[in-house]
């Protein structure tokens, strides 16, 4: 595949999509830098393996470690001043009346996309990579494709410089998403996933599954849990 010119900031928290976003980016710009945010999570052990998984791509594949350029971890301490939510307090993690789950801090995605855009446009990035989905989201708007779209085109208006937001996996189940990083990074990369990314709301790493480390009940280890095994179930049917 011929490669991009452009820098691209991947947004990356240290769960399996924004790792796999990362080796999409990595497979296809010359430069890829990652930025993470640090709002006060309950649990901070994304942000934890998100050095590590770094480290673990670079060694392993080194034609991604000369593009792999700086880490930037942005405080947004703020944000726990508008929201009230299970990630951030301790409360048990439960649907609401409004089909979303308490988990939401409105409009999230929204805010991290502009920090993240302010922060490309002073580093020469011109592309912003995100993992936002459709298919598997949790009901969360900020996620939808059209209001990507539309802040991609305010983001660009805004800086008065074209600002790209990519979201490959917007349209892939979870198990489509093992199955692209299969295909960019082979058995090797999925491993790495498994072993170093993290997605459990309860931050547990001390019981192992085929899939990765977790609690196995809460809603994100049953999302992961169920796409990895229809992937290992659509590998077996290939
Ligand atoms: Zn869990």
């Amino acid at each position: 595949m011929s490669q991009d010119p452009r820098t691209a900031l991947v947004v990356f928290s240290g769960g399996q999509d924004s790792t796999a976003c990362l080796a999409w980016a990595l497979s296809r710009y010359s430069h890829v830098e990652t930025i993470g945010f640090d709002y006060g999570q309950r649990h901070k052990v994304e942000l934890d393996c998100r050095g590590r998984i770094r480290t673990e791509l670079a060694h392993a594949f080194p034609a991604w470690a000369s593009r792999l350029g700086e880490d930037h971890l942005l405080d947004l301490g703020l944000l726990g001043q508008i929201s009230d939510t299970a990630l951030t307090e301790s409360r048990a993690i439960e649907m609401q009346a409004n089909g979303l789950p308490n988990t939401f801090v409105p409009g999230r995605n929204l805010l991290f996309l502009n920090f993240a855009a302010a922060l490309a446009y002073r580093r020469g990035a011109s592309v912003l990579v995100g993992g936002m989905c459709e298919t598997d989201y949790s009901g969360y708007p900020d996620c939808r494709d059209n209001t990507l779209k539309a802040l991609q085109v305010a983001i660009s208006l805004g800086l008065d410089s074209p600002m790209t937001i990519e979201t490959p996996l917007m349209w892939l189940t979870k198990a489509q998403t093992w199955a692209l990083s299969e295909t960019l990074g082979g058995q090797a990369l999925n491993e790495l996933i498994i072993e170093h990314t993290h997605t459990c709301y309860l931050g547990d790493r001390s019981q192992r599954h085929a899939w990765g480390y977790g609690c196995g009940h809460c809603p994100a280890c049953e999302l992961r849990r169920e796409g990895f095994t229809q992937y290992q179930r659509d590998k077996g049917n290939a």
